[in-house]
């Protein structure tokens, strides 16, 4: 009886022992699928950093832009539910050279052994503006497809080193990416090329590095940021300017007020269309499905009416 009673007890536990590894093995399997779809989470400045994040992520994060739609980043300050976002988050995607006003102070108190710090247009701009007495630097580098595929560089090795697990994944997104880049570039290349005209009368100076990649020249009316206003001599020498060398039209951007580039369009007798610098998408562009690249394609539509290059 007694040694009934010891078998008994041995094959009881041995029967636990092989239902504890079976269940360990099934806990794994289920804590490691978890792993595999956890989204890490990501914050970015403003929409084209928005748009390149996402498209490098797919569905592995949740990407929160600060620079809500209707805003341009130049102005933005940050809420408190920015701020608690950004401290809750695994990556910081921002563009850098000055163009999020709050960027410093913020990245200042974040320590970087706890998330990752993209900025992904250092060390990228190469143009300079004398503003107000102070040198400073061109911020606008999404706007030359060269100069936003070493940005998508940049990001990617953001999503790499906050979730090194997924880099596989990362990288071939961040190549097809790339390759709609290399599309647009060469789009644009093809089409300025046959262009009657070369100014282009834009609303800020955005398209200094646009105009440098396809050979045109920016006669921007307010400065760098939106609002440097012109003075009435500045208004007076573009209006001139225009008046001079045959402009047409007078662009203007869907973020800013449009009154300024109508009434320059006025005196000089031209027309105005629209040249969106893509610091943010409308609520309107948003519902209509618009995109960094649906946006990128109307501009050259019309620049290359505006610059006569189809005649
Ligand atoms: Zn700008």
């Amino acid at each position: 009886m007694k040694k009934n009673l010891f078998f008994g007890g041995i094959v009881c536990i041995i029967i636990l022992v092989v239902i504890g590894v079976r269940l360990s093995e099934r806990q794994s399997q289920v804590s490691q699928k978890s792993v595999a779809t956890e989204q890490i989470s990501v914050v970015t400045s403003f929409y084209p950093l928005f748009f390149f994040a996402k498209e490098i992520a797919q569905e592995m994060a949740l990407v929160y832009n600060i620079t809500p739609s209707g805003s341009e980043p130049h102005e933005y300050e940050p809420t408190p539910q920015d701020r608690a976002s950004i401290e809750k988050s695994d990556l910081l995607i921002l563009n850098g050279d000055g163009l999020e006003a709050w960027g410093d102070s913020i990245t200042r108190n974040i320590d970087p052994n706890r998330m990752s710090i993209i900025v992904a247009g250092e060390g990228l701009a190469t143009g300079t503006f004398v503003e107000e007495g102070k040198t400073i630097v061109d911020p606008h580098v999404w706007l030359s497809p060269v100069l936003a595929e070493q940005m998508v560089d940049k990001i990617t090795q953001g999503f790499v080193q906050a979730d090194p697990s997924n880099e596989i994944v990362y990288r071939s997104n961040a190549e097809v990416l790339k390759s709609k880049l290399v599309d647009l570039d060469n789009m644009y290349m093809q089409s300025l090329s046959t262009c009657k005209e070369k100014n282009i009368v834009t609303s800020h100076s955005a398209f200094g590095y646009l105009a440098q990649a396809y050979g045109l020249t920016q006669v921007p009316i307010a400065g760098l940021s939106p609002d440097a206003e012109p003075s009435a001599k500045e208004i007076g020498d573009i209006v001139t300017f225009a008046k001079e060398n045959d402009v047409k039209y007078i662009f203007f951007e869907s973020l800013i007020s449009p009154k300024l580039a109508q009434t320059i369009a006025k005196e000089v007798g031209a027309q105005t269309l629209v040249l969106n610098p893509i610091e943010g998408l409308t609520d309107e562009e948003v519902v209509s499905g618009e995109n960094y690249f649906s946006v990128m394609q109307n501009n050259l539509i019309n620049l290359k009416t505006a610059l006569r290059c189809n005649e």
